[in-house]
C-alpha cells in the first residue's frame, strides 16, 4: 500500500497560489491541486482543505488593485469573492467525483468549547462520508474589533489541524519553505523545534492580497507541532507537492511534531478558549509546571492581572521574560489570590494547601 493511508491531512492554500495578479483565478494551478487532493484521498488519506482567496477574488471583481484599509471594504470583498471561490472549487473537484462542503468560521466558533466540539463532530462526519471540507475564515462578518478574528489562514489552518487531530498540516503558498537567512540562503529542510533563532528568520508579506508571510506560518507551525502534528511549508506550485510530502520526500521545510501529544481537552486549553486573566509566576513554579507537570500553588505566584473568578481560563506567564508558559482553569479567583499574596501569614510560604490551577486543568503552550 502506498504511504499516506489513513492519515488525516490539512492542506492550506494561499491566495498567491490560486490567483495570477490581483483577483484573477489561476484555474490551471487549482486543477493541479484538485488532482493531488484526489490522489491523496485515493490513497486513503482524509483531507481537509483550508482555502484563502475570498478577499483577493472580491478585490478583482470590484476592480481594486490593493487590499483596502477599511474593514468594511475587506468584508465586502470577502462577501463577493467567497462565492466565486467555492463555486470554482466545487466545479473543479466534480470530475474527480469529490463533493465539497463549505465551512466559514470565526474565532468564536472554535474558542467556545461547545462549538469547538460541534465543529470537530461535523468534520468527522463529513470525512467519514468522503466529503471534502473546504474551510475559510468568515471574513465578511469577522472583525478584529470584535475580537473574533483569526487574522490569517495560516493560524486558522493550524487550529483546524489541532482541533481535528490531523497528522500533517501542509501550508502551501508562494514561499518554497523557511529560508536560512543567516547561513546557506537555502530552504531549511527540517526544523526540530521553533526557537527564537528560527522565528528571527521570518518576515512579513509584501503581496497585495496575502496577509500572512513567514511570521504567521511559523506561529502556525508552533501551534500544530505542539499538538503532535507534522507541519510542512512548501511551494503550492511545486509539481506533485502533496503526494511527494506524503511519500516522505523532502520538499520545503518540515517542522517536526512534538512527541508528547495532548488530549483534546488539553489542546483546547492550550490553544483555543479565550483567557480572562493572567497569573505571573516565579522560576521555581515555571520549572515545576514544565518538568514535573505540577499544579500551580500560591507559593509560586508573583502577581495577578485582570479580575477573574474561579472557573475562568487564565494565562500563566513569565513576566520578566515576557512569554506564556501555560493556560488553565483557575481554582480560585483573582481577589482570593491577591489576599493570599498580601497576607503576612505568608500562606504563600507556610504550607498553603490550596491550588491556584490544578494540573488536570492546565496545559503548557
Ligand atoms: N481569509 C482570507 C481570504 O480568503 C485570507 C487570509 C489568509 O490568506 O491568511 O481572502
Amino acid at each position: 500500500m502506498a504511504k499516506g493511508d489513513g492519515r488525516r491531512v490539512v492542506v492550506k492554500i494561499g491566495t498567491g497560489v490560486l490567483t495570477r495578479g490581483v483577483g484573477e483565478l489561476d484555474t490551471d494551478k487549482m486543477s493541479a491541486i484538485c488532482y493531488q487532493i484526489a490522489d491523496a484521498k485515493s490513497r486513503g488519506c482524509e483531507v481537509i482543505l483550508v482555502s484563502s482567496g475570498a478577499v483577493g477574488l472580491g478585490m478583482g471583481k470590484l476592480g481594486l488593485k490593493s487590499r483596502p484599509k477599511q474593514i468594511s471594504s475587506v468584508q465586502k470583498c470577502a462577501a463577493v469573492g467567497q462565492g466565486i471561490l467555492i463555486e470554482t472549487w466545487a466545479d473543479l473537484f466534480e470530475p474527480h467525483g469529490i463533493t465539497v462542503a463549505q465551512l466559514l468560521i470565526t474565532r468564536d466558533d472554535v474558542d467556545s468549547l461547545t462549538r469547538h466540539k460541534a465543529m470537530r463532530d461535523l468534520l468527522n462526519d463529513l470525512l467519514e462520508d468522503g466529503i471534502l471540507p473546504i474551510i475559510n475564515e468568515n471574513d465578511s462578518v469577522s472583525a478584529a474589533e470584535l475580537n473574533i478574528k483569526f487574522g490569517d489562514n495560516d493560524v486558522l489552518s493550524s487550529l483546524v489541524a489541532t482541533l481535528s487531530k490531523a497528522d500533517s498540516l501542509m501550508i502551501l503558498s508562494t514561499a518554497p519553505g523557511l529560508i536560512d537567512m543567516k547561513g546557506t540562503g537555502k530552504v531549511i529542510p527540517l526544523v526540530e523545534k521553533v526557537t527564537p533563532e528560527v522565528r528571527a528568520m521570518a518576515c512579513g508579506t509584501t503581496s497585495a492580497t496575502a496577509v500572512g508571510g513567514m511570521i504567521t506560518k511559523i506561529k502556525a507551525a508552533e501551534i500544530a507541532t505542539s499538538s503532535g502534528c507534522d507541519v510542512f511549508i512548501a511551494s503550492g506550485s511545486e509539481q506533485r507537492v502533496i503526494g511527494r510530502i506524503l511519500d516522505g520526500e523532502s520538499v520545503g521545510t518540515r517542522f517536526a511534531a512534538s512527541k508528547k501529544s495532548k488530549s483534546s481537552k488539553k489542546r483546547w486549553l492550550a490553544h483555543f478558549g479565550r483567557t480572562i486573566g493572567r497569573i505571573s509566576v516565579d522560576e521555581g513554579a515555571e520549572k515545576a509546571l514544565r518538568e514535573k507537570g505540577s499544579s500551580l500553588l500560591p507559593a509560586g505566584v508573583k502577581g495577578v492581572w485582570n479580575n477573574f473568578s474561579k472557573g475562568d481560563l487564565v494565562e500563566i506567564v513569565n513576566l520578566d521574560k515576557n512569554y506564556v508558559i501555560a493556560r488553565g482553569i483557575a481554582e480560585m479567583g483573582s481577589e482570593e489570590i491577591e489576599k493570599i499574596l498580601s497576607s503576612n501569614c505568608a500562606a504563600k510560604k507556610c504550607g498553603h494547601k490550596d491550588v491556584v490551577v490544578h494540573r488536570d486543568h492546565l496545559a503548557l503552550v
